[in-house]
């Protein structure tokens, strides 16, 4: 079984496996917490990772782990915004500011 991905981070473990589950990509998620290792291992030595059951899956599960990280860029995207000329905040959907008008 192939890995796929693993992180520190157990939550970001847990979102790609998520992602990969709801595009019906088998996968497991292994290291979880302190798996063995009694006493020799904290958790964030043995960082969480999610395996693919099958080498073919790969392509698409790194497919659906790209658009994902792409959406995350285009929402960050999406936040409000601070004028460069005058500081005040606007909102994300404003392209110029309500205030003095200078340009995003
Ligand atoms: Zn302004």
């Amino acid at each position: 079984m192939p890995l796929f991905y693993y992180d520190a981070q157990v939550f970001k473990v847990y979102q790609i496996k998520q992602l990969l589950d709801d595009a019906k990509i088998p996968c497991v998620v292994k290291n979880d917490f302190a798996q063995g290792a009694i006493g020799e291992l904290s958790p964030i030595d043995s960082a969480p990772e999610v395996w693919l059951v099958d080498e073919s899956w790969r392509p698409r599960a790194q497919q659906r782990v790209d658009d994902f990280l792409a959406e995350q860029v285009a929402l960050a995207d999406d936040e409000d915004w601070q004028c460069a000329q005058c500081h005040e905040d606007n909102e994300a959907n404003f392209g110029i500011c309500w205030s003095c008008q200078t340009t995003r």
